[in-house]
């Protein structure tokens, strides 16, 4: 089996999964409890804040704070800061943003504006910059759209909205990025969503990381764990394998991108140029190549390709609830409907091989030939 759909979640570090297995049987107090066990996970709790945290951000600007998921990450921000005015996203946004702006709007509580997107999947700056005005509070603006792999300039942009207006919020979605795209945080970024299932770690566990000197109000109320900005019993299990998994992950990432770079243009060099079009530009994330398949539907292609044993997306494995056929980012990008609907989303993870890739030019050529085949037979 080839799984090229790591955009929705990746195979989970064995090598981090036994370590923090080994942690977990052994250390399985609870981090809150007052005797001495409980100090030594607390301890362990903050070597993980810190180790996932100086990644990507300095230590004396930012801080960590462990959720369950990215989308709680992604609620916790909007819920917690856009609250007055008006509130500012895009329309590439995952919907763990989008459906919680919808949320806002249905509130009434704040009036909600959304920016569009340029062909290439980043947002318009110039439009978004144009929604910010003296009454916004909050901006969300996503690092690496999880469609197309697009990578909007966040720190610039971040700068560019605080210049116009320097008491707005500025968020950004890094579910996409962390781990895979080396970067790090401008101090114009108050608050950044991170996931650890994207980079080999276990669905569950996330983080938000926000600027030191920001109030963050609690999302979940109760035993005051997180420094009282996220209670619940941590998940000391998840974060340890986190901690360990992204040690792996970012100790390669340079090497992981420009691998993965070559990977991303082989797929593309080697695919029937007569059958697909690529959407995700050169410059976006080599992790992910979404391209269409002219005249054909992205989900049959997609079940048929999984009979032939390699597993591939159609867009937001979140979105497959959805009752929309088409995805709402192809379209906002410009597409037409035809193109949306044939939609392929392949995405690489650090184990991927060019074997693999190979493989995958071959069966994904067969497969959409002989679909189109049947389609005019
Ligand atoms: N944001 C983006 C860009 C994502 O790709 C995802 C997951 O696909 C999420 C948020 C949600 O993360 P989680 O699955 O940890 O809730």
């Amino acid at each position: 089996m080839i799984y090229l759909d790591n955009a929705a979640t990746t195979k989970p570090s064995e090598t981090a999964f036994r370590k923090a297995e080994e942690f977990a049987l052994r250390q399985f107090y609870n981090p809150s409890a007052l005797y001495q066990a409980g100090h030594v996970l607390q301890s362990e709790l903050k070597k993980a804040r810190s180790a996932l945290l100086c990644k990507v951000a300095d230590e004396n600007s930012f801080e960590w704070v462990f959720t369950s998921c990215g989308t709680e990450a992604d609620n916790q921000a909007v819920f917690s800061f856009a609250k007055r005015g008006n509130a500012v996203t895009t329309a590439g946004e995952h919907s763990a943003i989008s459906a919680a702006f919808s949320e806002l709007k249905n509130r009434g509580t704040v009036e909600t504006r959304i920016a569009p997107l340029q062909k290439d999947g980043r947002v318009d700056v110039e439009k978004l910059l144009s929604l910010v005005d003296d009454k916004t509070s909050f901006v969300s603006v996503m690092h690496v759209n999880n469609e197309l792999g697009s990578i909007n300039d966040i720190n610039a942009i971040a700068k560019r909205v605080k210049a116009k207006n320097p008491r707005v919020i500025f968020h950004s979605d890094g579910v996409q990025a962390y781990g895979k795209l080396p970067f790090r945080l401008a101090k114009e970024i108050d608050l950044y969503s991170v996931s650890a299932h994207k980079i080999g770690g276990l669905k569950g566990v996330g983080g938000l990381i926000k600027r030191k000197s920001l109030v963050l109000p609690p999302y979940l109320i109760g035993g005051g764990q997180e420094s009282g900005r996220r209670s619940g019993t941590e998940n000391v299990f998840g974060i340890k394998q986190f901690e360990y998994s992204a040690e792996e992950k970012f100790e390669r990432i340079k090497e992981d991108y420009a691998r993965l770079k070559e990977y991303n243009s082989l797929l593309w060099s080697g695919l029937d140029k007569d059958i697909f079009v690529r959407l995700s530009t050169d410059d976006g994330l080599p992790y992910i190549l979404s391209v269409s398949a002219l005249g054909l539907r992205g989900e049959i292609l997609l079940h048929m390709l999984e009979d032939k044993g390699v597993i591939v997306g159609t867009g937001s494995a979140c979105s497959s609830n959805a009752k929309t056929r088409y995805s709402k980012v192809v379209l906002a990008c410009g597409y037409d409907e035809k193109t949306a609907d044939g939609v392929l989303r392949i995405s690489f993870s650090n184990a991927t091989t060019k074997e693999e890739v190979e493989d995958t030019i071959r069966i994904m050529n067969e497969t959409a030939n002989e679909l189109k085949r049947r389609m005019h037979s």
